[in-house]
């Protein structure tokens, strides 16, 4: 039996993760509308990747026999000034779900929850990749992003990521 607090959050989680999705979607759509497709395709797939995310919580709370309601997800509703606007919230955004997890493993901990401890530890690594990909994308924006030409190959070169599913056995 897990932790009644411990499962709150991560049931908490199944909706946040699946509210990041949404977000990025919601940052993709931007960027297809302003025929930038190339970051739409990024952040397409990051969409896809809070999808997977959300998933993994959802089967971890089944694996260990909780039941999991679903709770309606908010809807995104940031207005962006420039294209740079939306990978800045992106950074933010990743740094707040970072906090998320720290406070599940916490409480994880202060239980003896091994298990989800265990469980959290590829949250831990994936969220330090998160923030790093972000920044990544921000330093390229920042660098290349400011003109015409810069702005049409930084795109071209975002049309390229491709997607697989995260590699996490549970
Ligand atoms: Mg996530």
């Amino acid at each position: 039996m897990l932790n009644e607090k411990v499962v709150e959050l991560l049931k908490q989680q199944v909706n946040k993760e699946f509210y990041s999705a949404y977000l990025y979607l919601d940052m993709s759509n931007y960027y297809i509308d302003q025929n930038l497709d190339g970051f739409g395709n990024w952040f397409y797939l990051q969409a896809k990747e809070e999808q997977d995310h959300a998933m993994l919580f959802l089967k971890y709370l089944q694996n260990n026999d909780v039941s999991v309601s679903l709770e309606a997800i908010d809807k995104p509703d940031k207005v962006y000034a420039d294209f740079g606007a939306p990978l800045y919230a992106a950074l933010e955004h990743e740094q707040y779900v970072t906090s998320l997890i720290n406070a599940i493993y916490e409480q994880a901990q202060a239980v003896k929850d091994y298990r989800t401890c265990q469980f959290l530890d590829w949250f831990i690594k994936e969220q330090g990749e998160e923030e790093q990909n972000s920044r990544e994308l921000i330093s390229k924006y920042e660098m290349f992003g400011k003109d015409c030409k810069g702005l049409y190959l930084l795109d071209e070169k975002l049309g390229e990521r491709t997607y697989s599913a995260p590699s996490l056995s549970l």
